[in-house]
């Protein structure tokens, strides 16, 4: 399969629209603000993209590509995008953003026009699921995945069970967690949310569920809606603004995971320098890099 993308866990990137606002901590150094205005754009209009991107999902091999050794004659005039292939949605902006609601439902389309694609949505945006999930019955993506992007446990416990109550509610999606940039050690084995009216808690990481209301039955399940996949990464930042990440917390938040059985994903960590510089080691030797079974592993 051929990548197009420098984030490691993703082939290629769809971008059908661009700039953003900046919502927490997480957001201080995102880098799209620092492209967008190297290339004179203001980052924080949300614009919709060029047609070219909206088309790139279906974008055919071509005759040149085949002669360039890029693919094998046999692809021509198949999708550049290969059944498979992870692709991450909206690298310069969030999905779920206000400003691209009349835009959003011609993207769902987009997505479900292509169900042989495994489609990544990040997003700090975690409230905003449910409304932009209404009117859209019968919605059905073959494979996606949306990820809470959160950078400390404040983060977690407000998105995490916005997330969750989300797909209990639209079961049409997967699960996930974006821990990058994370700025501090964040116990996923503490984030929990409530159902059925708050009477059950339920732990994110586990999918187990109690009853916490000495009025009702009590009672113990395991299977509601959990998280099916974590991702976690120092920050990458220009030197002078970037956090640094002890990798310490990072491994505490990777085995949290591997307890749980949660496939979970290293994708960065920073050198433990004694000057905490920062410095980024991007392809952390022997630090797992696991995907869920759902999705294809390379
Ligand atoms: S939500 Fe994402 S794209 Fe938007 S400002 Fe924050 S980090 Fe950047």
């Amino acid at each position: 399969m051929g990548t197009d993308s420098g984030i490691p866990y993703v082939h290629h990137t769809w971008g059908p629209w661009r700039g953003c606002t900046k919502v927490s901590a997480g957001c201080n150094n995102c880098y799209m603000f620092r492209e967008q205005r190297r290339w004179d754009n203001d980052p924080t209009k949300v614009v919709r993209c060029s047609k070219g991107n909206w088309r790139q999902p279906f974008k055919k091999v071509t005759a040149g590509q085949v002669a360039d050794g890029l693919y094998p004659l046999a692809q021509m005039f198949k999708e550049v995008w290969q059944p498979g292939d992870r692709v991450m949605v909206c690298p310069w902006s969030d999905f779920f953003h206000p400003a691209a609601d009349e835009w959003r439902e011609e993207a769902w389309g987009v997505m479900g026009a292509r169900p042989d694609i495994h489609w990544i949505v990040p997003t700090k945006r975690t409230e905003r699921i449910p409304e932009c999930f209404k009117g859209l019955a019968g919605f059905h993506v073959e494979s996606l995945t949306i990820l809470a992007s959160v950078e400390n446990q404040a983060m977690a416990d407000k998105r995490i069970p916005e997330l969750l109550e989300a797909k209990a509610e639209w079961p049409c999606f997967h699960a996930g967690v974006s821990l990058e940039p994370m700025l501090e050690y964040v116990d996923l084995r503490s984030v929990g949310w409530a159902i059925e009216d708050a009477d059950w808690v339920c732990n994110a990481l586990t999918g187990e569920a109690w009853c916490q209301n000495s009025d009702s039955p009590s009672g113990y399940v395991d299977d509601c809606p959990k998280l099916e996949w974590v991702i976690i990464g120092a920050e990458n930042a220009p030197k002078d603004k970037v956090r640094h990440c002890p990798s310490v917390n990072i491994h505490s938040a990777k085995c949290d995971c591997q307890s749980a059985g949660v496939p979970v994903y290293v994708k960065q960590i920073h050198y433990d320098d004694k000057d905490c510089s920062g410095r980024l080691n991007k392809m952390p030797k022997g630090w797992t890099r696991q995907y869920p079974d759902y999705m294809e592993s390379e």
